[in-house]
């Protein structure tokens, strides 16, 4: 069976112009035929047509860095704050079922027009991570969105970076024991990790259609050992998939790795062999001018994530040196919105506008080149170069969003205005319509059609009442009580072992 998919405007592929009552034709998962509706509809005369005049189609998109959130974490009751203040209270919230969650973000996800999504798993408990996993992959599954799915592994510096006894002889004795506890080492051994890692790819890792991947995270830099992340290195080239990791993401891990190096994370990492094009690193704040060439040379792709940097106060990403050394960029929301919607489009909108920076000299990032981020580019640093998704062409896997024009238009808008530039600094959630994911319609008319997002949001309303409040807030409250020690410890942390950052051009 054919469908014929047809807009007013399209973008087939970003640095292509963008084409006028164009179509496609899918068949199965794929897309077999492109080129104007006029053409395709004298050659395609059974095809059964969806689209129109008021769209405007476009690749679906890639979260390139996330964490199946669904709720987010403000609701749960953990304010924003500066990282390493925010992340001990992700161990006081519910742990909401993880398969009702992950319906909930897939759904969520694909009505914003993603269709594929990087899970790091954050999990509730390190010694069920595999029940864990399979139920968010299930969840995502029947959502009908793609997932790179990431288990974690961390063997060091839980709750600080370093100076571990700096900060206890800091404490009140009253915190000592809470302090204690999380400071204690994840329970989960290198060993049964990658067996974990070895089932759920046995089981999950589909390297034809590309609809979830199994993939390996030593979480941090500074949470993980040089040994543990030289095995998954070894890992991930085994099984030709790929390695995402947290990296950067606050000036305090930096100065960490001068600390502990002598030199900055990502020379560190490049000597001992992890840099390659099998990586990821997410955030990347705080790098140094001299880490751009390394992570060119090494074809090492970032995700970017620059509503939670705002969020969590870690700063805002060098995306425009990035660029200009071409390193693969996508983008992330990592559960983070600057709204706390998961709007990928609003997203995009926020990166392209913090890209440009103020100075004549500053060079322009384009719609186009953002767009990119959100679709080539971020699908080969999720699931690889080689998987054919970000581009409408034929042979390619069949992933678009048919957007609302007239909605993205307004009153009026000039034949004049570029219709990218027009697209990504108003396009929202409100105007995807239609999302077609491995040649599947998942939405249509802007509501998913494998889930019942009422039904989903009732049972996640149903499962928090298993947790007693006053149990949460207790729990809590050992993370608040540990936030303004842990702000001193750090504001007080010697920081001349690193050297002032060089200026990266804007
Ligand atoms: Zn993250």
């Amino acid at each position: 069976m054919t469908t014929l998919i047809w807009a007013s405007f399209a973008l087939t592929e970003t640095g292509q112009p963008v084409q006028t009552d164009y179509a496609l034709c899918v068949e199965g998962n794929r897309i077999t035929a492109a080129g104007s509706y006029a053409d395709l509809r004298a050659r395609y005369p059974e095809a059964t047509q969806v689209g129109g005049h008021d769209f405007f189609m476009l690749p679906a998109m890639t979260n390139s860095h996330d964490h199946g959130r669904g709720l987010g974490t403000l609701p749960l009751g953990v304010p924003d704050d500066l990282l390493e203040i925010w992340l001990p209270g992700l161990y006081s919230q519910p742990g909401i079922d993880r398969y009702l969650l992950a319906r909930y973000e897939g759904q969520l996800l694909l009505r914003a027009g993603v269709g594929t999504t990087a899970h790091s798993h954050n999990p509730r408990d390190w010694l069920n991570m595999g029940v864990e996993a399979e139920a968010t992959i299930r969840g995502y599954r029947e959502a009908g969105i793609r997932v790179a799915f990431h288990p974690p592994i961390t063997d060091q510096n839980p709750l600080i970076y370093a100076e571990r006894e700096r900060f206890l002889a800091g404490l009140p004795s009253t915190l000592q024991e809470a302090a204690q506890r999380f400071l204690r080492p994840t329970p989960l051994t290198q060993q049964d990790y990658f067996t974990l890692c070895e089932q759920l790819f046995q089981q999950h890792h589909d390297a034809t259609d590309h609809t979830v991947h199994i993939q390996v995270s030593p979480a941090g830099g500074q949470w993980c050992s040089d040994e543990v992340t030289l095995a998954a290195v070894d890992w991930a080239k085994r099984h030709n998939t790929r390695i995402q990791m947290h990296m950067l993401e606050t000036g305090y891990q930096r100065i960490y790795a001068f600390k502990r190096w002598g030199k900055s994370f990502i020379a560190h990492l490049a000597e001992i062999g992890v840099l390659g094009p099998w990586l990821t690193l997410a955030h990347m704040v705080w790098i140094d001018a001299t880490d751009l060439p390394l992570l060119a040379e090494h074809g090492v792709g970032v995700a970017h994530n620059p509503s939670s940097n705002l969020r969590l106060r870690s700063g805002v990403a060098p995306l425009p040196a990035l660029l200009e050394h071409g390193i693969h960029v996508g983008v992330g929301l990592d559960g983070q919105a600057l709204d706390d919607d998961q709007d990928y489009l609003r997203e995009l909108r926020l990166a392209w506008t913090l890209a440009n920076r103020p100075g004549a000299d500053s060079p322009t990032i384009s719609a186009d080149l953002v767009l990119q981020m959100g679709t080539r580019d971020g699908c080969a640093i999720t699931l690889g170069s080689d998987v054919p998704l970000g581009r409408l062409t034929p042979g390619a896997l069949a992933d678009l969003v048919l957007l609302d024009w007239p909605g993205v238009q307004g009153v009026w808008s000039s034949p004049e205005t570029p219709p990218l530039d027009l697209l990504l600094r108003r396009a929202s959630r409100q105007q995807v319509k239609h999302v077609l994911v491995n040649g599947e319609w998942v939405v249509r008319d802007g509501q998913s059609t494998r889930i019942d997002e009422a039904e989903v949001m009732s049972a996640i309303r149903a499962d928090l009442k298993r947790y007693d409040p006053a149990l949460l807030a207790q729990s809590g409250a050992a993370a608040k009580a540990l936030g303004p020690y842990l702000r001193r410890f750090y504001a007080t942390w010697e920081t001349d072992t690193a050297p002032a950052r060089h200026f990266i051009a804007a």
